[in-house]
């Protein structure tokens, strides 16, 4: 029998907001244990937790950026459990009545669009974080992180395979970094992603019992469990065993999933409203303000590309993976309006040189008015276009305009017929035998001679000029 796997996302994204949901601490990363904390985020009795309204709007940026409904009233719900690093002993969170709820994003996947249901998004508080010291029976407990605001994007049930999964965790990445409410960092913890999933018969109606692959925090690992799953799954069905409900974690070291806690074992959250934080009212005016200030999105900015620029879908993909990388595109194209060879060098030379050095367009040595610059010496012929992959490479070691470098090093291409002829005359003089084999139909060798012409120029004769003189010698 075929098997087609299903699989849904909870994902969590961390807000870039100055300060917690409900107090005034600060979200600052990496100060001192403990100092970012006050009665509220450390759950003392007797103290009220008072909603930042920026968590409500970035929330609400998402939630319209996602073609999401708005909820015009939500309530917070206490999820209530005990852990150490959740000081209150329950976290605030949205449970019937979400902020946000029935939306979509658009992905592609080899070639095709998928369309993938938001279930809904809500907002909840983080908690703090434990270390646990290696050597000793000693755990320690930092609150700085706990109160940080968080949303969660629950997706539909809607995607289908591994790929399509990794290409919708790099959409809504996408989306919260263009935004601008999420550094959307799934290694550093910002963006967080929980994988529900489950297989059934080729064309069946009906889900089958899903398991829960909890917290991994790479791409590449979301892809790799799911795929260690959907075949654990169907070794299991296909021996005639049942799938039994639960939540597994990825074992990075074996390259596998294991079992953490099966349904039984699940927790009883006994969810209830929060009697300390009013229902949250939403008026049309705020949301129309919020949609409005929402820049072009990643689609729609790629959809730009292809019908402004006339580029392939690929090079719009690549270019509009982030909003800065789409900005210095643009910015080239302002200096230099050839929107493919703009392309090319950004998509080949400049990522492939930033991708050797770990280095983001933000921290790129050459600047965009600089590459134009470069593409703009070759284009007019002023240098070769060999040459300004060698003025490229002096431009990301010492951030130089291309001009100086060109004129400092004497790289100015040399198209003078006459200087040319003479060292055509030089080469062809010194190859008595290769010129001879020429002419005996070997014609190949065309290239060696254009090899020694512009060795004796050090790669500074106009390559046309070249040919067309050696043709002329060669073949008279
Ligand atoms: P819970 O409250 O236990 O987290 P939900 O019903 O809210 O469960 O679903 C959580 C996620 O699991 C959603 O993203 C949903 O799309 C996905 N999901 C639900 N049922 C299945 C299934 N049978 N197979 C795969 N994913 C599923
Ligand atoms: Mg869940
Ligand atoms: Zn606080």
């Amino acid at each position: 029998m075929e098997f087609e796997p299903v699989i849904g996302l909870e994902v969590h994204a961390q807000l870039k907001t100055r300060t917690k949901i409900f107090c005034n601490c600060s979200t600052e990363f990496g100060a001192p244990p403990n100092t970012h904390t006050c009665p509220v985020c450390l759950g003392m009795p007797g103290v009220l937790p008072v909603l930042n309204k920026k968590v409500v709007e970035y929330t609400l940026r998402m939630a319209l950026a996602t073609n999401c409904k708005i909820n015009r009233e939500s309530r917070f719900a206490r999820k209530n459990y005990f852990y150490p690093d959740l000081p209150k002993g329950y976290q605030i969170s949205q449970y019937e009545l979400p902020i946000a709820y029935g939306g979509y994003v658009d992905i592609e996947v080899n070639g095709t669009k998928n369309r993938i249901g938001i279930t809904r998004i809500h907002m909840e508080e983080d908690a703090g974080k434990l270390t646990h010291d290696p050597l000793r029976p000693v755990s320690k407990v930092d609150f700085n992180r706990t109160g940080v605001p968080l949303i969660e994007i629950v997706s539909e049930p809607d995607l289908k395979s591994p790929q399509a999964t990794g290409a919708y965790l790099r959409q809504l990445r996408s989306i919260v970094r263009y935004i601008g409410i999420s550094d959307g960092n799934l290694e550093e913890g910002s963006f967080r992603c929980d994988a529900n999933v489950s297989i059934r018969p080729k064309g069946s109606d009906t889900f089958g019992t899903r398991t829960e692959l909890k917290n991994i925090n790479s791409f590449k690992f979301v892809e790799k469990a799911l795929q260690y799953e959907i075949n654990r799954q169907m070794e299991i069905v296909q021996d005639g065993g049942p799938i039994i409900q639960e939540t597994r974690l990825w074992d990075t070291v074996n390259n596998r999933t294991t079992s953490m806690r099966s349904k039984e074992e699940a927790h009883d959250y006994r969810y209830f409203p929060d009697p300390d934080l009013l229902p949250l009212v939403i008026d049309d005016d705020w949301i129309e303000t919020v949609r409005k200030s929402l820049p072009e999105l990643p689609d729609q900015k790629k959809e730009r590309f292809i019908n402004v620029y006339d580029l392939p879908a690929y090079d719009a993909e690549v270019l509009t993976a982030s909003r800065e990388l789409a900005d210095y595109f643009e910015a080239c194209i302002n200096a230099f309006p050839k929107p493919k060879p703009v392309s090319n060098w950004l998509m080949g030379t400049l990522l492939g040189y930033l991708n050797a050095n770990q280095l983001t367009i933000e921290q790129s040595p050459i600047s965009a008015v600089h590459l134009a610059q470069l593409l703009e010496l070759a284009n007019s012929g002023v240098i070769s276009g060999k040459i300004a992959k060698t003025v490229f490479e002096d431009m990301a070691k010492s951030g130089r305009p291309p001009k100086e470098i060109v004129a400092q090093k004497g790289l100015v291409q040399v198209s003078d017929a006459a200087a040319i002829e003479e060292i055509v005359a030089k080469v062809l003089k010194n190859s008595a035998e290769e010129v001879a084999a020429y002419k005996n139909g070997k014609t190949k060798l065309l290239g060696f001679f254009v090899g020694r012409v512009m060795q004796e120029t050090k790669g500074k004769a106009n390559p046309r000029i070249v040919n067309e003189l050696l043709r002329k010698k060669l073949d008279s």
